[in-house]
């Protein structure tokens, strides 16, 4: 094999070669371009008449510093050959970068003529090592922000889990420990989702709604739930499930916040059952002064005069009121407590309807009010407690009666949702409305709005309460428009088929 050494390659031809890749330029003594490859005037996107005379620092990026040029200047003076990596800007402002290396040509007697700059393009390297650098400052800055995210979990009292968008643990904070009883290790890696962690007690039902919302609709979710620790011994929690998105609109990872709520709802129920024991300890007493008021209102006792009749009608009506307020708060507290036991039946609308109108039909006349009702002719039968459904429409038609004024017009429309298949009803009046600023506060309990206050009507503020509770037993729905001294419509719709929610057991 004939052997071949570096000086006996032909110069113009390793300057083509390289010319194809490199940027090749040459100055004089004073770094004057004297001349540029095509390479360069390329990348540069300068004629060669542009380029020619000016020093090569001209070129700069404005970002790349000078001291990089004051070495370069100084190393090459010295007849040394510099090599570095330099940040150029093109004509049209685009930025490239190029790997330098500089080369002092000498004449016979050693002095230096010229620089023969030779360099190769390397943008796209250092773009990435650019962005790589970026990111790792980015995580950094991340990870700093995670820390002081995390410290500040770390002593909450509140429950904190975070798992990946499938729902295994990735996270949880000492206060899991102390809730569930489990230790961190115990959990970590374990589908937060599975009945073994969290004993799966609530509905087959409830589950569902609640990995439909998360999981489906990618929507956080808040409410109570019942769980059991590790022991066995059961708590509740109120909980917030929130699906934290990426970029794509997957669901990323899950933050889940629980506070144990048990103890405050040992005292609620505590006086849930102090309620229920007083109203049916008053239910005895009240009927005896009812009982008795009527005997004495009806001469049982003796003639009476008028005056003392018109007295004992105002005992007689006081008595009356505490009847029903007490009948409410029993029928609330039966309901938290969970001892309204449900009865199930298929219950003909039409009929019901017509039963709720004869018990306000006095009222109406009274008033001179104009009620129109509309019930489809296709109505299906509804699978639900008929006493409850009643109290419901009672309350909200007798509500419509007694909030609209003498003269006023009332409507009651139901009508059957195929699509949806339940059945809804509405009812709408032209009375006093519910002023904006009270809207929201309206199906809480004792909550009376301040205009049907100031209109002197009479009410305890617990009948949209009850009706709500209903509703919301059913799976149903309730709501409300309004307009003060408009009007209001409340619609309530209920499936055709009982779908009974939770409630949540006893601890
Ligand atoms: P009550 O009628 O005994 O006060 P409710 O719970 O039935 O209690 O109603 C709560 C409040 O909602 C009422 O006090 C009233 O301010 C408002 N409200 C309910 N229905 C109507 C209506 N049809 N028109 C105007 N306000 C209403």
């Amino acid at each position: 094999l004939e052997k071949f050494n570096e000086s006996q390659i032909d110069v113009n031809s390793l300057l083509y070669a390289t010319g194809q890749v490199a940027l090749i330029s040459v100055s004089n003594k004073n770094d004057e371009i004297i001349f540029a490859n095509k390479t360069f005037l390329d990348i540069a996107g300068y004629e060669e008449k542009e380029l020619i005379g000016q020093k090569h620092e001209a070129i700069k990026a404005d970002e790349q510093d000078y001291n990089v040029f004051e070495h370069l200047y100084q190393t090459i003076r010295e007849g040394k050959i510099w090599r570095g990596e330099i940040k150029n800007k093109a004509k049209d402002g685009s930025l490239y970068w190029v790997d330098i290396s500089v080369v002092p040509v000498k004449n016979k007697e050693g002095i230096t003529e010229r620089y023969l700059w030779v360099g190769f393009f390397i943008t796209s390297r250092k773009e990435y090592e650019e962005k790589q650098e970026q990111v790792i400052a980015e995580l950094t800055e991340k990870k700093k922000e995670l820390r002081k995210f995390e410290l500040a979990l770390y002593g909450t009292n509140d429950h904190v889990v975070m798992t990946d968008g499938e729902g295994k643990i990735m996270y949880a904070n000492p206060a899991v420990e102390n809730i569930t009883g489990y230790k961190i290790e115990e959990i970590l890696g374990k589908d937060f989702y599975s009945e073994e962690l969290w004993g799966g007690l609530m509905s087959r039902e409830f589950y569902d709604r609640l990995w439909k919302k998360i999981k489906g609709e990618k929507k956080s979710f808040s409410g109570t739930i019942q769980n059991k620790r590790k022991d066995g011994s059961k708590y509740y929690a109120l909980s917030t499930i929130s699906p934290i998105l990426g970029k794509k609109g997957e669901v990323e990872f899950y933050v889940i916040i629980e506070r144990d709520i048990t103890e405050e709802k040992k005292i609620e129920r505590s006086k849930t059952e102090f309620v229920s024991l007083a109203s049916h300890q008053l239910r005895t007493p009240l009927s005896t002064i009812n009982w008795y008021t009527e005997m004495l209102i009806a001469g049982d006792a003796g003639e009476i005069n008028q005056d003392q009749r018109m007295y004992l009608g105002e005992i007689y009506a006081g008595s009356q009121r505490m009847v029903s307020l007490v009948d409410d708060l029993l029928d609330i507290s039966r309901f938290e407590l969970g001892k309204f036991t449900i009865k199930l039946k298929k219950v003909n609308i039409t009929a019901l309807i017509y039963g709720v109108l004869e018990g306000q039909k006095k009222m109406i006349s009274d008033k001179k009010i104009q009620f129109l009702s509309t019930v489809g002719n296709n109505i299906p039968t509804i699978e639900i407690d008929e006493n409850l459904l009643r109290m419901v429409l009672e309350n909200l038609t007798s509500n419509a009666v007694k909030y609209t004024m003498v003269g006023g017009k009332i409507e009651l429309d139901v009508f059957y949702d195929k699509e949806q298949d339940n059945v809804k009803f509405k009812i709408s009046d032209n009375g006093l409305g519910i002023p904006k600023s009270e809207q929201k506060n309206i199906f809480k309990k004792m909550f009376r709005a301040y205009n049907v206050k100031e209109a002197d009507t009479e009410g305890t503020g617990l009948g949209l309460y009850i009706a709500k509770s209903i509703v919301d037993r059913f799976s149903g729905e309730i709501k409300m428009e309004s307009e003060e001294n408009k009007g209001t419509t409340f619609s309530v719709s209920l499936p055709i088929k009982a779908k009974i929610k939770d409630l949540e057991e006893e601890i």
